[in-house]
């Protein structure tokens, strides 16, 4: 898949006592580990206003302190980013791949000290850290595979005899990624490492709910290699630091995973700048749907729609939020659905056996059990996970199903474990199918049913940019599943796909008359 004999990260498997064992016991030494990280100008952590960082599994754990970074910092490292970008652009392809590689493996080498970062300040299973550092070190070395392929060498174009015209691609200048805290090492090095492989300089400002992971990959990444002005770190709020960033004419362009509202908001920032049209790409929510017919599999089908809507406590935009279920199965599938619900164990995240753990802040549980309270009253309420007492100092929201009329009932993206149930009938999938459209949205879409014509038409018809059919719609795998949406999802680009380093360069064509 990545050419040149090279594979994905193959993570850790549990089942092999042999993994699972030195694992476990190397996490223990982070256990009561405290970190404290800040805004990394040039390489140098400087200071800033100081938070606390507690854990969203209990808030009376601190997990360390991040400084904020003020407007001296944002300006030093805008200054700084700028003047290293010239070199960077014209250091070979080779020696970026290089840093990129080394990264990776430096990736895995710290891969418990991240993995507990992810467990005790975003409040990720285990698993989902596993993952997490699997899906990082598959972009590094990825992005590295990909930019040799495209920059290596020059496009030689035709041209009369005596006269060479070549097609290059370089980078364009400082790129600004703002990434979120639903992958805080994944995505963050996935926009990262994308900008970097191409040339361009990068300040990153990560989600400030998760910046200490962040501040870890950026560390590691000078370690690798990447030069220091290279690479800058700009922990804040997005109301400071991304609307400061994003404003600054010397901004060559913008990288951005998050809400559909905040990407509306950047836009309308980098339209208003008076120099050129700025490149930004955006890979932002979704309402996603899953369309299932008489013909699918029970069994796989509830097991695929308890990953989908409840993996990661439902925080991925790729996550089921809206289940069509043909009527005649309905009853069935919602009863399995209950048991299943009930097999998920909810709690401490850095337990093994944890599938659930909490949700990242406050205004994420308050935001979400509103809108359970709401949408129970107008709909029915199908199932609510009990909460065990070891939930109670922690932001979790009880994972939920509800029935409702139609998708066209919710208007906005829940991002938590709620799953929406919708019971049609055959007769009307025509009308599903624009209801589903007609959300603006298009990230992902699933679709379990034995019969492959109406499978492919409807993954023809929906307007989305990840289509996964008899299976579940999350977890799409670097250079297997390029992911991303369209609509209210994105402006389209798919990372973890053979185009997306396009997006990050600018092209120029020489004429030499020899
Ligand atoms: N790529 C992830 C997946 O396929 C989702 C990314 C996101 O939530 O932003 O599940």
């Amino acid at each position: 898949i990545f050419g040149a004999g090279r594979k994905n990260s193959k993570g850790l498997n549990m089942n092999i006592q042999s993994e699972a064992k030195p694992f476990f016991k190397a996490l223990e030494k982070y256990e009561q580990q405290q970190w404290h990280a800040g805004p990394l100008i040039d390489g140098e952590t400087v200071s800033g206003t100081v938070h606390d960082v507690l854990s969203p599994y209990d808030t009376r754990q601190k997990v360390g302190t991040i400084a904020f970074a003020d407007e001296a910092a944002i300006e030093q490292a805008i200054y700084s980013a700028q003047r290293a970008y010239p070199s960077w652009c014209r250091t070979s392809v080779e020696e970026r791949a290089n840093a990129l590689q080394k990264l990776a493996d430096l990736l895995e080498e710290n891969r418990e000290e991240l993995i507990a970062l992810c467990t005790r300040e975003a409040g990720k299973t285990l698993q989902d850290g596993i993952d997490e550092v699997r899906e990082a070190v598959d972009f590094c070395r990825y992005y590295a595979i990909q930019a040799k392929k495209l920059m290596a060498e020059p496009t030689l174009m035709p041209g009369p005899t005596g006269e060479l015209n070549e097609l290059f691609l370089q980078g364009r200048g400082v790129y600004v990624s703002i990434s979120p805290w639903n992958f805080p090492l994944a995505i963050f090095l996935g926009q990262i490492t994308a900008a970097l492989a191409t040339g361009n300089t990068v300040i990153a400002k990560p989600a400030e709910q998760t910046s200490l992971v962040g501040y870890r990959a950026v560390q590691l990444a000078h370690e690798a290699g990447i030069p220091k002005s290279v690479l800058q770190f700009l922990p804040g709020t997005g109301a400071t630091v991304g609307a400061k960033l994003t404003a600054d004419e010397r901004i060559a362009g913008v990288v951005f995973t998050g809400s559909t509202e905040t990407s509306q908001r950047i836009n309308i920032t980098l339209a208003q700048r008076k120099c050129g049209i700025v490149p930004f790409i955006a890979e932002t929510g979704g309402q996603n749907a899953m369309i299932v017919d008489s013909t699918a599999l029970p069994e796989q089908l509830v097991q695929d729609i308890k990953d989908s809507a409840f993996t990661s406590a439902g925080q991925r935009c790729s996550a089921l939020r809206v289940l069509y279920v043909q009527d005649d199965i309905a009853e069935g599938i919602i009863e399995q659905l209950k048991g299943a619900m009930d097999e998920l164990q909810l709690g401490y995240p850095g337990a093994f056996k944890t599938d659930v753990g909490p949700v990242i802040d406050t205004t994420a549980q308050t935001n979400l059990n509103a809108h359970i309270d709401k949408i129970s009253s107008t709909g029915k309420l199908i199932h609510s996970v009990n909460l065990t007492e070891e939930c109670q100092h922690g932001h979790f929201v009880a994972p939920t199903a509800v029935e409702i009329n139609s998708i066209t009932q919710l208007e906005k993206e829940h991002f938590g474990p709620i799953l929406h149930v919708v019971r049609y009938k055959a007769k009307d999938i025509d009308k599903v199918v624009e209801e589903i459209n007609s959300t603006g949205y298009g990230l992902t879409f699933g679709i379990h049913s034995r019969n492959e014509s109406f499978a492919r038409e409807l993954a023809d018809r929906l307007n989305v940019g990840n289509v996964y059919i008899n299976r579940n719609q999350v977890g799409a795998v670097v250079g297997v599943q390029p992911f991303g949406g369209r609509g209210l999802s994105g402006t389209g680009p798919k990372a973890g796909g053979p185009h997306y380093l396009f997006r990050f360069v600018t092209e120029k064509t020489r004429t030499n008359n020899i």
